[in-house]
């Protein structure tokens, strides 16, 4: 099991072009990491962020900024519509 730490380097790497691991098999191993989502808006990794409904959308910090004012978010918090959570690493 790679460490969610790793899963975010790999990714700098592949970005830079300076690792052995394609785009797909590093996806590959994203998802075998229950520590790990991709933001729904933008594809990005992300070790926490925002839960929308009983998960049908789940977004990071920067999408929530911009797919909601921090009014909204306030009122749709208190309704129970959304939360922030931290997806816990699997050892
Ligand atoms: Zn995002």
């Amino acid at each position: 099991m790679v460490s969610v730490k790793r899963l975010f380097e790999i990714k700098e790497e592949i970005d830079n072009g300076t690792s052995k691991l394609t785009e797909e098999q590093w996806m590959v191993l994203c998802e075998e990491q229950e520590g790990v989502r991709f933001c729904d808006e933008c594809g990005e990794l992300m070790a926490d962020g925002y839960v929308w409904g009983d998960g049908e959308h789940i977004e990071c910090e920067s999408c929530k900024n911009k797919t909601t004012t921090p009014e909204s978010y306030e009122t749709a918090y208190h309704n129970g519509e959304v939360y922030w959570t931290q997806w816990e690493e699997e050892m």
